[in-house]
């Protein structure tokens, strides 16, 4: 069920999301950006609102509760563009190292033009361990080599995590071969390029064809830019990988983390338990129900 392909150890980040154990903190929908590849869903873009794991937080204490209730190690910031909002960032990265511990690992998502002496600042004092770049040329980067080298003085492990978009291969590896020759990246990590709602008409108009939610020729082109990259480790990450093995392994460490006697957690991450109080799997077992968390609400099926 592993279909991801690799060259080199993977990010810190990565390992932990591949076995379910990152909770995924929707920062803000703000962003002042328009990527054509764009996967945010347009309910949320351009809204300042916050989500973890799909649950709607309202404050800080949401968010740590939440993240609590996940079990998760870890979490992801993502957004929008989680720059717009850094003090936020800071407030929410401190909050989870002071309640789960320095080890409680976080990388975060952004462009390298959202990068300035105050969110370079901010993320430096955040707790945030790892950033994560998007980037398609090296006009986008060019500009900000002296944050990025300020972040990995700092001591953040600095990643570049981009969609393969077929045709722009030379143009993405120049601008990652340009800061790998600086040392100012530590990790590679190209996703398939995933078609959704929000992206499907902006690449529909620039060519782009569709196949089984994700661009067309978009694994080739992973494996055309993974060939051009030199002196860094690259993780190539499958979209069959997210839905059927990431997703799925955080949905049962979360069914795992809060199933209590006499549940009883099964394969597909959904809860099963009885009424009357014996193990589902013995004999006297009444009438079985079944309970799944969707958007942080619970479902029972009889
Ligand atoms: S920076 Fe992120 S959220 Fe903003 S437009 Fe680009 S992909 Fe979408």
């Amino acid at each position: 069920m592993y279909y991801n392909i690799h060259s080199g150890p993977l990010a810190k980040g990565c390992d932990m999301c591949l076995v379910g154990a990152k909770a995924v903190i929707f920062i803000t929908g703000l962003c002042r950006y328009r990527c054509f590849y764009c996967p945010v869903d347009r309910e949320r873009f351009g809204r300042d609102v916050i989500y973890v794991n799909d649950v709607r937080a309202d404050t800080v204490g949401d968010v740590v509760r939440e993240v609590a209730a996940s079990g998760a190690a870890g979490a992801a910031i993502t957004g929008g563009d989680p720059l717009e909002v850094p003090e936020r960032v800071v407030e929410v990265s401190s909050a989870l190292k002071r309640e789960f511990g320095r080890g409680f690992h976080i990388h975060l998502y952004t462009r390298p033009t959202s990068l300035n002496n105050t969110t370079t600042n901010a993320l430096i004092n955040s707790g945030v361990d790892e950033v994560r770049l998007h980037f398609l040329s090296y006009g986008e980067v060019s500009g900000r080599l002296h944050h990025i080298a300020a972040l990995k003085y700092a001591g953040l492990s600095v990643g570049v995590e981009i969609p393969a978009i077929p045709g722009l291969e030379a143009s993405m590896s120049g601008a990652i071969n340009a800061l790998a020759e600086r040392g100012l990246v530590d990790f590679v990590n190209i996703n398939e390029l995933d078609v959704s709602d929000s992206n499907i008409e902006a690449l529909r108009s620039l060519g782009y064809r569709v196949s089984n939610g994700s661009a067309y020729g978009s694994v080739e082109a992973a494996k055309r830019l993974m060939g051009l990259l030199e002196g860094v480790p690259v993780n190539i990450c499958r979209s069959r990988t997210k839905d059927l093995y990431q997703i799925g392994a955080r949905i049962f460490r979360e069914a795992m983390f809060s199933a209590a006697p006499p549940e009883r957690v099964q394969d597909d991450g959904t809860i099963e338990y009885t009424e009357h109080g014996v193990h589902p799997g013995h004999r006297l077992a009444g009438r079985i129900k079944v309970k799944m968390r969707l958007g942080g609400k619970y479902l029972e099926i009889a």
